[in-house]
């Protein structure tokens, strides 16, 4: 039940190398080192993951670069993100991100096939966690995308 996070997330990175190989695309980790084990689904998890990573991977240009990250909150809630130099998504279309089936601009979709599923889902298993998920973004700058899942009170640990 206890997840490595950095493991998680080199395991995330390896799973899409072959990929990123082919477009030229760099991924880097960084987990600060408070983080260690977090409590989740890691199937769940798992699935997330991939569908941020394989959204930053399509929507970023040859030589682009992905980092993802994980860092405690006050809470000790666990933050992770997901970012990349990609094409980015125009701020009118910001509020319908999650929504299913819903994607930026025809024309650019079309061509790198999806259905516009991905991030609902994301936010689906984020929030059966109890968590939740954002999304930031800048046109022609890049995307991040950051989840966080609380975490059961430490023993030990004073609640406040
Ligand atoms: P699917 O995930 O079902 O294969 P999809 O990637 O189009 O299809 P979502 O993952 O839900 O669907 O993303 C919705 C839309 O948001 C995408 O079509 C794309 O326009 C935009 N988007 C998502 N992630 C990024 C990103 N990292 N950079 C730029 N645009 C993004
Ligand atoms: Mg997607």
């Amino acid at each position: 039940r206890d997840t490595d996070i950095a493991e998680m997330l080199d395991e995330v990175a390896d799973r899409f190398s072959v990929q990123m190989r082919k477009k030229g695309i760099r991924a880097i980790v960084l987990v600060d080192r408070r983080v260690g084990k977090a409590v989740l689904d890691r199937d769940q998890i798992d699935q997330v993951l991939d569908n941020l990573m394989s959204n930053a991977i399509k929507y970023t240009l040859e030589g682009g670069r992905i980092e993802l990250s994980a860092r405690l909150e006050e809470s000790g809630a666990l933050a992770v993100s997901v970012k990349d130099s990609g094409i980015g998504i125009p701020k009118r279309d910001l509020a319908r991100i999650f929504d299913r089936f819903y994607r930026v601009d025809k024309a650019r979709s079309r061509e790198m096939g999806g259905t516009g599923l991905g991030l609902s889902i994301a936010r689906e298993m984020i929030k059966a966690h109890g968590g939740t998920i954002t999304l930031e973004s800048e046109l022609d700058v890049g995307t991040t995308v950051t989840f966080i899942l609380p975490q059961p009170q430490q023993k030990g640990e004073q609640a406040t």
